[in-house]
């Protein structure tokens, strides 16, 4: 019996923790807006799926740098942008982010070329050639839909 209050308070702490991380996270995604908006107001971009973020965080932040990395396959779909870097360092024309103090952030044009079908930039367009104007995700969906389409068609 006495092993479930632990086992709550445990679960409650780990809870906690992640939620505080994805506190953190929106705070990031606010600044990263900001700078979006501020590029697109310089034409630097247009959308937001034209843009690569370039984000990093020193010491004024303690331990964000670190949560950006763990969390990096997230950020992209976080931000709705095409391509996410975490920077091991300051400079690079990384500017300090005026709503969070510690992240730096730079936008960038994404690189590679625009996928027809989901609108991400991924240098990976055009290295499939039998689906040569869509990106590395969608050629594996679109293959996915044309085998399950011709198994169908061999069971009728
Ligand atoms: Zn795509």
């Amino acid at each position: 019996m006495a092993v479930f209050p632990d086992a709550e308070a445990l679960a409650c702490g780990i809870a906690a923790k992640d939620s505080e991380k994805w506190e953190r996270l929106a705070q990031v995604r606010a600044a990263v807006l900001v700078a979006l908006e501020q590029a697109r107001a310089a034409k630097a971009i247009g959308g937001g799926l034209e843009a690569k973020v370039r984000l990093h965080a020193n010491s004024k932040a303690p331990g964000l740098q670190e949560l950006l990395k763990e969390k990096l396959s997230l950020l992209p779909a976080l931000f709705i942008v095409s391509q996410v870097v975490v920077d091991p360092a300051e400079g690079n024309g990384l500017l300090p982010s005026e709503t969070l103090p510690g992240l730096a952030v730079k936008i960038e044009r994404a690189d590679g070329k625009k996928c027809d079908r989901c609108w991400n930039y991924s240098t990976h367009v055009g290295e499939n050639t039998r689906y040569p104007t869509v990106c590395e995700r969608c050629s594996e969906a679109l293959a996915e839909i044309e085998s399950d389409a011709t198994a169908g068609v061999a069971a009728t």
